[in-house]
């Protein structure tokens, strides 16, 4: 957690520099209009469409789509992490970050900042007080060694009554902003207690790294209390949208290529001694669908480690399915052998055997072709045709045929019979599923069809993201600039139809709360790089501050214009096929459909 550079330095670093002068170190600019242009750095080009817009300090390619701050240029440019490349614009500017980089940033949220004291008082305790004493030597029976008790910023809550409360009280923080935190409880006659004692103390981030909440270990062997209890929700803490080591395992992920989820935090930190720094784990609850999306911001590259045991490898089944459902993620899923959960794993086969484990992960067909074959007698020849039987309904919902190969291969193989009879059931199931698929009633909602504005098809680079929809990129800006338009869009419970505009919508909304000023420009250091064009084209187009309800009222039914115009396409598709098979009565269903949406359209 060290290297956290407040977000005042950052500025201050910002502001001192001119991404003219920066980026003109790496590309001959010339100037055009009031912008820059010059080849672009990221693709390969004959004519300029890379541009700097000096006055807002923003770069971008027209032609691969790349774009961001002077940080992001050089993040993309020489391969470096955030604060690195900080330090480089600093260097830059000459400007000495050394003293500030030390330094804790401030918090704009209170909770946060009672909670950052928090840690930081748990973690002195621990590490170097009398009363802490208890505390460390039960860490050190749980082979949590200096570095980890570090890194993890692990704490001691004392048993004595009220240290953390009368510690804080001492710091002039007020009781009603203490409650909130959900660090005391309160008694019936108002009085507030500590919530913790006596338990080792694990700080929950968000993903700034900030503390948020804590989950503590009970110490003593009383049965009677909970072995683990975690901070209540508050306004800065919901476990549906929290990670544990979140955003350390975020930057891991650049070297590691993928996130690690756990089951529990104890695993993470396991992990951690073994040298895999991407791991990350839901709190004590099962894996949620904001928490999947976060991971897909990160990358699609997901490793599943869950326990060994029968709960670990069902739990890892739903989250396997969970993840197909988003879609678009590359899976791999680890069963540890004996029933082992990855710390036990690391203590009885050492580092180097759990990193094999890691890299010999199973694809989720593979694994879920493990798990079916183990629910039937093999030997049994009706057993086996049953297994064959759902073994191919499975591999049938694969849609890259090479893979569905690969797998009826593998079975058939496996249990010696001939590849061509599967084939012929697959091709039945897939008829099925089809079927199954254009039944199922109102019409399954499209993405809208991708606009794009350049005259040159953008490359394929699947780091950035390359769209571009003027309506979506319109609304997203009012959102972003106007709080009325913000408030406006919220009330009408108002959804970007494509993830990447409603990622942003959120990542905003979640920015400017924690930020005392927040700004375009650094809320640009804070999300992912593919998601940074998006912003970048609502800022680099000149659009028009003002705007009023009825303007966003028009852009909300444009957007629905479209997906309706998108499901009659489909529709006229589905209609044909009737037709040819005369089938009438779902030629009728179709039509009525048809008039209905036509009827919207006006
Ligand atoms: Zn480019």
């Amino acid at each position: 957690m060290a290297g956290l550079i407040p977000e005042e330095t950052i500025a201050k670093v910002r502001n001192n520099v001119n991404i003219v002068n920066v980026i003109s170190q790496y590309v001959s600019l010339e100037k055009k209009g009031k912008d820059y242009v010059g080849l672009c750095p990221f693709h390969q080009e004959k004519t300029p469409s890379f541009t700097v817009n000096e006055g807002k300090q923003f770069f971008k390619c027209f032609g691969c789509g790349k774009g961001g701050n002077v940080f992001s240029f050089l993040m993309y440019k020489e391969n470096l992490t955030f604060p690195e490349s900080v330090q480089k614009v600093a260097d830059f500017a000459h400007i000495d970050i050394g003293e500030y980089t030390q330094k804790r940033p401030r918090f704009s949220n209170i909770l946060i900042k009672i909670n950052e004291e928090a840690a930081d008082f748990y973690h002195r305790v621990l590490v170097s007080t009398n009363a802490g004493k208890r505390g460390l030597e039960y860490a050190q029976s749980r082979d949590l060694n200096n570095e980890i008790i570090n890194h993890f910023r692990i704490g001691y809550a004392p048993k004595q009554d009220n240290l953390l409360l009368t510690y804080l009280r001492g710091h002039n923080y007020q009781d009603e902003d203490l409650l909130n935190t959900g660090l005391f409880v309160q008694s019936q006659a108002g009085e507030l207690f500590d919530r913790f004692r006596d338990r080792l103390m694990f700080p929950l981030c968000n993903e700034g790294d900030y503390v948020v909440g804590f989950s503590g270990r009970r110490l003593s062997t009383d049965k009677t209390e909970a072995k683990y209890i975690n901070s209540p929700e508050t306004k800065i803490f919901t476990k549906s949208k929290t990670l544990f080591h979140f955003a350390e395992a975020k930057k891991a992920a650049r070297s590691e290529k993928h996130l690690i989820l756990y089951e529990g935090y104890m695993d993470v930190i396991a992990a951690y001694k073994a040298g895999i720094k991407s791991g990350i784990a839901s709190m004590g609850t099962s894996l949620t669908d904001q928490q999947i999306y976060m991971l897909r911001r990160i990358t699609n590259n997901i490793i599943i480690n869950y326990d060994g045991d029968d709960p670990g490898i069902h739990a890892e089944e739903r989250a396997a399915k969970m993840f197909n459902q988003v879609g678009g993620f590359n899976l791999g899923i680890v069963v540890l052998p004996e029933k082992l959960d990855p710390d036990e794993y690391v203590k009885k086969y050492g580092i180097e055997k759990y990193q094999d484990e890691i890299k010999g992960a199973l694809t989720p067909t593979d694994f879920f072709l493990k798990r079916l074959a183990q629910k039937y007698n093999l030997a049994n020849d009706r057993e086996k045709l049953a297994y064959l039987d759902e073994a191919t309904k499975e591999i049938a919902q694969l849609s890259n045929p090479v893979e569905q190969d690969l797998y009826l291969n593998k079975v058939a193989k496996e249990q010696s019979v001939s590849i061509d009879s599967l084939k012929v059931n697959l091709t039945k199931y897939r008829r099925q599923q089809n079927t199954a698929k254009r039944h199922q009633g109102n019409p399954v909602p499209l993405e809208p069809e991708p606009i794009n504005d350049y005259p040159d098809a953008p490359i394929e680079d699947e780091q950035t993201s390359t769209i571009n929809d003027p309506v979506q990129t319109r609304l997203l800006y009012l959102f972003i600039h106007s709080d009325h338009a913000r408030e406006y869009l919220l009330a009408h419970q108002f959804l970007f139809p494509d993830p990447n505009y409603q990622k942003l919508a959120e990542l905003w909304l979640n920015f400017s709360e924690n930020q005392e000023n927040p700004t375009v420009n650094s809320f640009l250091d804070f999300i992912p790089n593919e998601l940074q064009g998006i912003i970048i084209n609502a800022e680099m187009t000149d659009m028009p501050q003002d705007f009023s309800d009825r303007e966003i009222d028009e852009q909300i039914n444009a957007l629905n214009m479209r997906k309706i115009k998108v499901q009659l396409q489909q529709l006229m598709g589905d209609l044909q096929d009737a037709k040819r098979k005369a089938d009438n009565d779902e030629i009728i269903s179709i039509t009525r459909k048809i008039l209905q949406l036509k009827r919207i359209q006006g």
